[in-house]
């Protein structure tokens, strides 16, 4: 009865006692409400997040990101099988920034993590699709409060590591993984240094057969790198560690170095203050997406919009004005001319 399928539209109520007995159809159900941007769907996602949100928030919740062929798939297959072993129930969330651009996708378009797919303690599911990335990130986020609830306590949310998504990781997420090769002397891979800095921990992979002695050369590069930056307001300084996510060695290490963090932040004040920080800034970012929806969507502003862009097009306006000249109108629609 446990995953027991239930037809047609639910109550906010079925979903959220089905969510906390640990029912993965209508977690998966239940996260495509939040996904779906129908106004009905909208107003039932708000009950359920709203009803679920005492039951969330007990997970370790982890980032994870590295540019394509680093191995974030396999080391995510080798270190959820880990965790599992150790006890934990493990979601598997990713942000796609790909998807939104183009159809296509890196992360989705392969067959990955197939032994993890197909086991009771994991639970794994692509990127939510959308406009913007904040858009994205708030659906990632509340995504991930349903799986807390669904009684997955460590969360893991994968992102490639190419873009801005990785800031909104960080803002979702407790603690940031950065999976990176040897072998690149300009070797910074088009990771950002922000994106370095964000890092508690970078992970060397592929520290296998040829690849071992420099991947250990990496890890002392990367050390020295990381010395520069300063230091967290967490008090955790950040590791480099190897490992083969392949050969499943180094993988142990990973997690024991989280456990470690955990313990300090959690004595130190640093993880509650981290999520409070967070909560409000998703509030903030749920105020921004709100706000482009309601102005993006009004029909009015639609069609003044098109006329503002052949104007600036001839110039005939500057894009400050025309700017100016829309939020006007805008406030204007609210009644509120100052
Ligand atoms: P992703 O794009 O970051 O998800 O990378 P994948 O997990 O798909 O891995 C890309 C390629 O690297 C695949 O061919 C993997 O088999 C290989 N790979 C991943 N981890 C390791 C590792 O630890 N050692 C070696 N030698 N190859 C690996």
């Amino acid at each position: 009865m446990k995953n027991y399928k239930p037809k047609g539209r639910l109550t906010a109520t079925e979903y959220v006692n089905g969510i906390l007995k640990g029912n993965r159809v209508l977690l998966s159900r239940a996260i495509t409400i939040i996904e779906s941007n129908l106004e009905s769907d909208k107003l039932l996602a708000k009950e359920i997040i709203q009803s679920i949100l005492p039951n969330s928030g007990n997970s370790i919740r982890i980032g994870i990101t590295g540019v394509p062929g680093v191995g974030k798939s396999t080391f995510i297959e080798a270190f959820g099988k880990h965790l599992i072993k150790k006890g934990k129930k493990v979601a598997i969330l990713s942000i796609d920034p790909t998807s939104q651009r183009t159809k296509g996708s890196i992360l989705g378009d392969k067959t990955r993590m197939e032994e993890l797919a197909n086991m009771e303690e994991a639970y794994i599911r692509p990127s939510a699709s959308g406009d913007t990335l904040g858009g994205v990130a708030n659906k990632t986020g509340e995504t991930m409060l349903l799986c807390e609830a669904a009684g997955y306590d460590v969360i893991l949310i994968e992102t490639v590591g190419v873009g801005q998504s990785e800031t909104a990781v960080h803002g979702l997420t407790d603690f940031f993984l950065l999976l990176m090769l040897s072998g690149a002397g300009d070797e910074l891979q088009g990771i950002k240094k922000g994106i370095m800095e964000m890092a508690d921990m970078v992970v060397i992979n592929k520290a296998d057969g040829d690849n071992i002695r420099k991947s250990e050369l990496a890890k002392r590069q990367y050390q020295n790198a990381l010395h520069i930056f300063p230091k967290s307001e967490s008090g955790w300084s950040p590791i480099v560690s190897t490992a083969s996510a392949i050969k499943n060695i180094g993988i142990d290490k990973v997690w024991d170095e989280i456990l470690k963090y955990y313990k300090l932040v959690s004595e130190n004040g640093f993880f509650q203050k981290n999520r409070n920080y967070q909560q409000i800034q998703w509030m903030y970012n749920n105020i921004n997406e709100a706000l482009k929806d309601l102005f993006y969507g009004s029909e009015n502003i639609k069609d003044q919009l098109k006329g503002l862009e052949k104007e600036v097009v001839e110039a005939k306006i500057s894009p400050v004005k025309a700017a100016q000249k829309i939020v006007a109108i805008f406030k204007t629609s609210f009644g509120n001319t100052h």
